[in-house]
This record gives C-alpha cells, sequence and structure tokens, in this order.
C-alpha cells in the first residue's frame, strides 16, 4: 500500500531523527517521545491526508511516536511555465500560468512525504 509505504518512511526519518538528537544530548535533553509529526504532503501524492493518519496511528505503536499527532499541511509546488518561463508556486492542484494564462507547465517533485518539524517530550 503507498501510503503504508510512505509513512513508514516518514518513521523511519523521525526515529533516525530522534536517536542522532539523543546520541549528542545530555540526559536531560533526550527525546523520550515525540508529540507531534508535522510534514508536507506533494500535491500530486494522489493521496489523502486521512488515510496517511490512520495508517500512521497503527505503524507508530510501540515507537517513539506511540500516540503522536499527525499533522499533514500540504506543501507548495515550484511551477515554471514553458510558455512564458514564468516561475510561480501552487498548493491547489490547479495549474495554469499566473502570468500567460497558459497551461503548459512544468514542474519538479509534488509526490512525496517531507518531514518538516517534530514536537517532542523530554520527560518521561
Ligand atoms: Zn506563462
Amino acid at each position: 500500500m503507498h501510503e503504508a509505504s510512505l509513512v513508514q518512511g516518514l518513521l523511519n526519518l523521525v526515529e533516525r531523527t530522534v536517536e542522532e538528537h539523543n546520541a549528542q544530548a545530555s540526559e536531560e535533553q533526550k527525546i523520550r517521545h515525540v508529540q507531534e509529526i508535522i510534514c508536507e504532503l506533494g500535491l500530486y501524492s494522489c493521496v489523502e491526508p486521512r488515510t496517511l493518519t490512520s495508517c500512521f496511528e497503527l505503524l507508530a505503536e510501540n515507537t517513539l511516536a506511540d500516540g503522536a499527532q499527525l499533522t499533514v499541511r500540504k506543501a507548495p509546488l515550484t511551477c515554471h511555465c514553458q510558455d512564458c518561463g514564468n516561475s510561480f508556486t501552487v498548493t491547489e492542484r490547479q495549474f495554469h500560468c499566473p502570468a500567460c494564462g497558459g497551461e503548459n507547465i512544468h514542474f519538479d517533485g509534488g509526490h512525496g512525504l517531507m518531514l518538516i518539524s517534530l514536537r517532542v517530550d523530554t520527560e518521561e
């Protein structure tokens, strides 16, 4: 399932980030639990944020992020108009050039799920 692999990738990244932090942190600064994960979902990922959230609840069980809130934002996508060369960003899946109205738009990415920030607990 596409959603599950996106969420698993995100969780792996979160765990790695926490481990790296904890490796250098003093005992009081170590992260014990992740409260919230804020991420951005590409416009072209064809995934419903709600599906991600329910996947996350299952996969996060027994990890540092067990019970954490997953906040999913839409990532702005950078586009280039092939007709007039204009560059712009969109946050909705609706593509025409704001400068010339052309629909010959080229864009990069917009498929993945990106980790933006974490809210964490340092107390048991
Ligand atoms: Zn244009």
